[in-house]
């Protein structure tokens, strides 16, 4: 069988995870929570960067920091992760859900300035697949109107906007370490400060309400409670795992683009223009970082049929992504407004197996199979 997705190992994390132990401190912010904190900080020019326990409290982090409250207003695309919206859900704002472009599936900036009320505080933008939404726009709206960006920047490592790495446009940006995602941990994610307003707070709400980074620092002679605050920081094992993994980011990057490549190559021409099968979209200004290969297929019983000639194939595609405003639990608090675009990508993305140790041969084997799933129809 050929999954989905297989965690690789660049061979030095166990190596690096027993230094962790052997340094005898194994909690938050040890050693190599520093070592990934100032990796972010140069190759990605953040200026202020936390580890956290996974994107999800990243996201959490960023609705506590922007003082959400119960009855405020957030506005993403439907089309995403449960996270993006769940972050938010919990300090009681409502959820404004955009629809998603017609030819890829980012949020349709063009949407955003009709759904600011006077209750909007912030833009979740997500940019899907490592593809940068337009940044200039979201930013010069919320400019506009006052409203912070958070960017949901999970699948978006090592990518840019006009030559500017993601997570480096919006107040805050939470990154993924999810085993699924091109750099991993297990569970794992980053909180980027770029807004100085934040800086100060962010280390304390991660560390249960406490001012005890400022205490480690030696800033402060004893430390206490606060602020409110949850204990989002992972503990140096989790670092140590993956400061081997960035310590490879390119040879990782350098492999899953040449992966894209080559199935974008096969199909570019082909699929597209014989199938009505729609590819992997790029605007100008956006680069591509290889988190995900997809097809958007022309319906959901084309699609039904395909992963089933795949999996017939021991080959294993998924889709993902029910549009949010039609969940079971987020229906009831939707305004009722049709979503077109969301629920064509709920009903027709595919994601093609897309991992380091994925091999020449195997990947011919996916492209055939497809050819061969088209020509029969
Ligand atoms: C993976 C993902 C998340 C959640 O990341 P975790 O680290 O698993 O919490 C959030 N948003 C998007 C768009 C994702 O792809």
């Amino acid at each position: 069988m050929i999954p989905f997705n297989k965690p690789y190992f660049t061979g030095l994390e166990t190596t690096y995870i027993k230094e962790a132990v052997s340094s005898g401190k194994i909690s938050g912010d040890g050693i190599f929570s520093k070592k990934c904190h100032n990796f972010f900080e140069q190759k990605f020019q953040f200026s202020k960067v936390l580890l956290t326990t996974s994107c999800t409290d990243a996201l959490e982090m960023a609705a506590i920091l922007i003082d959400l409250k119960p009855g405020d207003e957030v506005i993403m695309p439907s089309y995403t992760f449960v996270s993006t919206a769940n972050a938010f859900v919990l300090r009681g704002a409502k959820i404004i859900f955009a629809d998603s472009h017609e030819d890829h599936p980012g949020i349709d900036e063009s949407k955003i300035e009709s759904l600011i009320t006077e209750k909007t505080k912030a833009i979740v933008p997500v940019h899907y697949a490592g593809v940068a939404c337009d940044m200039d726009f979201i930013m010069s709206v919320a400019t506009k109107y006052n409203l912070f960006v958070i960017e949901d920047a999970a699948q978006a490592i090592d990518s840019y906007y006009k030559g500017k790495p993601l997570g480096s446009f919006g107040h805050l940006a939470a990154f993924s370490f999810h085993e699924t995602k091109n750099i991993i941990s297990g569970e794992g994610g980053l909180l980027v400060v770029n807004d100085e307003r934040f800086m100060k707070r962010a280390e304390i709400i991660r560390e249960k309400g406490t001012n005890r980074s400022a205490f480690f620092r030696g800033e402060v002679d004893k430390y206490g409670w606060v602020d409110v605050g949850s204990s989002f920081l992972p503990s140096d094992i989790i670092a140590a795992f993956l400061y081997a993994q960035l310590e490879n980011l390119d040879t990782i990057q350098t492999r899953r683009k040449e992966i894209w490549k080559r199935y974008d190559d096969a199909f570019r021409g082909h699929l597209d223009v014989k199938f009505g099968v729609r590819l992997p979209y790029l605007p100008d200004s956006a680069t591509n970082n290889a988190h995900m290969y997809y097809l958007v297929v022309q319906n959901a019983k084309e699609r039904k049929a395909l992963l089933a000639y795949l999996k017939k194939e021991n080959i294993l595609s998924v889709f993902h992504y029910l549009s949010l405003h039609k969940s079971k639990y987020y229906e009831p608090f939707h305004d009722n407004r049709n979503l077109v675009q969301s629920d064509h990508y709920s009903n027709c993305l595919i994601r093609l197996p897309l991992y380091y140790e994925l091999t020449e041969n195997e990947q011919k084997h996916i492209v055939d199979t497809i050819f061969a799933f088209y020509k029969g129809i």
